[in-house]
This record gives C-alpha cells, sequence and structure tokens, in this order.
C-alpha cells in the first residue's frame, strides 16, 4: 500500500509544492519514507528521504525541484526493507536515456523476474519489486520507450499501478484486474494522476475518471492519449480499499468512499443488531460505519466520548509491535464519565491482529462501561494480502487465523461481551448499491472484486515458495 502521484502541467511554475500537497493527502497510504523527481530543461531532479512528508521536505528542498512534470511517491514497505535504496521513485535507463517509476502494489513474480534480469548478467537496481520492474524495463527491447513499456509489463504478475516519468511525458498504468486504483484528474494547465482522487483535490484538480484495469496512458502537455488497454474480462477492485486503505472522501468506481462505508455500517446493524445505550466509532476507521450503524440502529450517537489526539496516524501501518502498542495509547483518549455504567458498542472496519481493538476494550472496561461490545463493517480478516498489504509476513499474527474464523473464540480472546462482523455478501453489497455521483455511472458487480483476505480465494495465483 502506496500513495503515487504524477503531474503534467503546461504552465512555467513549478509543481513541487502541488506535489507536496498530493502526497500530503495520500500519507494514510504509507508513511516510511517518501520522494519525489521533476524533470526541467532535460534534467531531473529528485529527493527522497526516510519518514512522513513533512520530515522529508521542505520549503527549500522544494524549491530545488524546478519544472513543470513529475512523480512522487510515499511508502508503505511490501516486499523489500524499510530503508533508503528502496524509497522510490526508482531511476532506470532505457536506450541510454534515464527514466523514473513509482508504483503502488506488490508482484507475485517479483523473484521469477530477478532470476531472468540475472540469467541475462543484469543486477535489479534494487531489491524492491519496483527495483525488478524498473529492470526488466530497461532490458526491453522495442522502437519506442512506450512499447518496452508495454513489453515488460505483460511479464509482471500480481497488483500494480505505476507512474513512469521519461523526459517531457507521464505513463500512468494499472494491472488488468486493477486491483489497487489509480485515477486521472484535470486542472487549467494540464493532467493529474494519483492512487486516490483526494489527492487530486488538494493539487487543485478535479476528477476526470478512474485509469481502466490494463490501460497504459501516456500523458503530456497536450493530451491523455490510451497507449493500450486490453478488454478486461475480469476486474478484482480490492474490496480492502472500500473498508480501510481509502481516505473517505475520495471517489473510487464513480462513488464516494464514506458513502460506501456507511452503507456498509447500515447493512452491519441489521445483520448483527445489539442491545446497548451508545455507539462508539473508533475515530478514524470506524467513523463512516459508525454513522451508517447509528442510522440504522437508532442508538444514541456516541462519538463525543472517544478522542482521537491525531500524536500519531495509522498503527497498523507501524512496522514493530511496540510502536503500534504504544501508538494506540497515544493516539486515543476515552472521556470515562461518557462511559461509567453504559453498554456500549465500538464499532470499526475490521480486525487484523487485535492490537487497537484490545487495547480500546481495555480502556472501555477500565472506564467502568458495564458491558463491551464490538460491531466490525467486515468480515473476519483471516488470510494475509500479497497484493500490496504486507499482512503476508505477520500471516500467523492475524487474530482471526490464528482463531480459525471462529467468531466465538476471537470474542473470547478481544475480551468482548458480544462481537459481531459484516458478511463478504453485505460488504460488496454496500459498494454495489451506493450510487455514483460521477457523470458516468461504474456498474458493477460482485465477482468484480477481490476480497482474498477475508475468502481465501486468491485471484493471481500465488508462487508456490
Ligand atoms: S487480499 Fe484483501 S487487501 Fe489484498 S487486494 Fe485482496 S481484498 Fe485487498
Amino acid at each position: 500500500m502506496c500513495g503515487i502521484i504524477g503531474i503534467v502541467s503546461r504552465s512555467k511554475r513549478q509543481i513541487a509544492s502541488d506535489m507536496y500537497f498530493g502526497l500530503y493527502a495520500l500519507q494514510h497510504r504509507g508513511k516510511e519514507s517518501a520522494g519525489m523527481v521533476t524533470i526541467d530543461d532535460g534534467k531531473y531532479y529528485s529527493h527522497k528521504g526516510m519518514g512522513e512528508i513533512p520530515g522529508v521536505f521542505d520549503k527549500g528542498i522544494l524549491s530545488n525541484l524546478p519544472g513543470s512534470i513529475g512523480i512522487a511517491h510515499n511508502r508503505y514497505s511490501t516486499t523489500a526493507e524499510s530503508d533508503k535504496q528502496n524509497i522510490q521513485p526508482i531511476r532506470g535507463i532505457w536506450g541510454g536515456k534515464e527514466f523514473w517509476i513509482v508504483h503502488n502494489g506488490n508482484l507475485v513474480n517479483t523473484e521469477k523476474i530477478i532470476e531472468q534480469c540475472l540469467a541475462k548478467g543484469r543486477q535489479p537496481y534494487t531489491s524492491s519489486d519496483t527495483g525488478a520492474i524498473a529492470t526488466l524495463i530497461s532490458m526491453s527491447s522495442d522502437f519506442s520507450f512506450e512499447g518496452a513499456v508495454k513489453k515488460a509489463v505483460k511479464k509482471l504478475e500480481g497488483a500494480f499501478s505505476f507512474i513512469i516519468l521519461y523526459n517531457d511525458r507521464i505513463i500512468a498504468i494499472r494491472d488488468k484486474l486493477g486491483i489497487r486504483p489509480l485515477c486521472l484528474g484535470k486542472r487549467k494547465d494540464g493532467f493529474l494522476v494519483a492512487s486516490e482522487s483526494c489527492a487530486i483535490h488538494h493539487m487543485g484538480g478535479t476528477l476526470i475518471r478512474g485509469i481502466t484495469p490494463g490501460e497504459m496512458l501516456v500523458i503530456n502537455k497536450e493530451e491523455a492519449k490510451k497507449y493500450y488497454c486490453p478488454r478486461v474480462i475480469n476486474r478484482k477492485h480490492s474490496i480492502y480499499e472500500f473498508i480501510y486503505f481509502s481516505r473517505p472522501d475520495s471517489i473510487i468506481l464513480g462513488r464516494r468512499v464514506r458513502d460506501i462505508r456507511m452503507n456498509m455500517g447500515r447493512l452491519l446493524a441489521k445483520e448483527c443488531p445489539v442491545d446497548a445505550d451508545i455507539v462508539i466509532p473508533i475515530p478514524d476507521s470506524g467513523t463512516c460505519g459508525g454513522i451508517g450503524f447509528i442510522e440504522e440502529s437508532k442508538i444514541a450517537d456516541g462519538q463525543s466520548a472517544i478522542l482521537r489526539t491525531h500524536l500519531v496516524s495509522r498503527t497498523f501501518i507501524e512496522p514493530i509491535q511496540e510502536l503500534r502498542e504504544k501508538g494506540v495509547d497515544l493516539k486515543f483518549v476515552i472521556y470515562d464519565e461518557d462511559i461509567k455504567g453504559k453498554k456500549i458498542v465500538l464499532i470499526d472496519d475490521s480486525i487484523v491482529r487485535g492490537t487497537t481493538m484490545k487495547r480500546l476494550i481495555k480502556f472501555f472496561r477500565d472506564a467502568k462501561a458495564k458491558e463491551v461490545h464490538a460491531r466490525i463493517f467486515s468480515p473476519p480478516y483471516r488470510y494475509p494480502c500479497y497484493y500490496g498489504v504486507d499482512t503476508y509476513r505477520v500471516e500467523d499474527e492475524l487474530i482471526a487465523k490464528r482463531k480459525n474464523g471462529d467468531v466465538e473464540e476471537i470474542r473470547k480472546e478481544l475480551g468482548l461481551d458480544s462481537l459481531g462482523y459484516l458478511s463478504l455478501d453485505s460488504a460488496i453489497k454496500a459498494v454495489i448499491e451506493t450510487p455514483c455521483i460521477t457523470r458516468t455511472s461504474v456498474s458493477l458487480t460482485k465477482d468484480d472484486f477481490c476480497s482474498a483476505c477475508f475468502s481465501g480465494k486468491y485471484p493471481v495465483e500465488l508462487p508456490k515458495k
């Protein structure tokens, strides 16, 4: 899970500060490192660093990134270590000329690609799957750079959305199943590409459309031209993007993520009713679903009984367990007087390891709640993701996996009075039935989603190793 951005502007104005705001808007997708590269008068300028956006860039650094075309990235490490050599954009050379690439997603055939590169005497640029892709492109022979990229992309398996910077243009590509999001936007002076439309908004643009699964879009100052777009037979959009990853104000598949989550909350209240005095959505992950749950259940709104301090951001993407636990303590404050003697129901989007939920339950028990229930607007997160989230590296820590998906066992371990999860059918229904707010509506069927972390049905075959 990473955030990627690209800008092509016709104006002479520097676009580095626009990309800074775009990256800021996508900080929820990764906070281990960030980088950007621009081109001005044929010369590339780059800056990369470990940490969150405000720590990596400042005014002086941004002013040293001239040019009106560029790409940027913030990283949440998946296939490779969280270290300096894997910070993106990654530089490659094709036909003696430089190109730069940013990637969101995760390939499942990285090892095979690396073996092929090594067999031809080429050392991959970095140990990440993005490094392998850059190497593959650099080895790909064709008359044009676009042709070389197209040939290389055909060898990739897994989830990927890319933006490549080459000369006077950027190339945006999305895998043929459309697992990870990528969208195209515009503003008066040119075109914008981003993982989510919230970044387009913060860069001063408006959303045109989602980039189609399998599409390769070449964007220069004059136009955004479809270079290649196969007939899509099968789509597999990550259902978890709608549940957790994406920012609520983003528009994906024509639908506002907030509206989808509210729908999930309504369906959850119908599927798993509970006798409680107040509903407490866990901020921010449970907020939209919680509002839907309150609306449907008619139970009193307890949002003001908890404060999210914003001293730390997402704890799920903290790489070390100790940091995750400390993060939860710093992140939430409970108003004890609102809780004492009450039957409360907590609403959250999902339970991955159970770290956050366990700590919160302790806080509410300490505040003398009469009963503590939880309702989750997704099914048990039981299987690891190999398509851009590192849960395969912590497979044995997934609480629903450890408990074989047994909700009663999960409830006992967490120490709840009752626990209910939204069914997969209802999670998908919530997306499909949310009305489109874009000019062209995107019709969906229940087969258009990857739900492997809930169902164990992986849409891209995994390597045996
Ligand atoms: S396995 Fe889960 S998180 Fe991964 S792409 Fe599929 S739905 Fe999304």
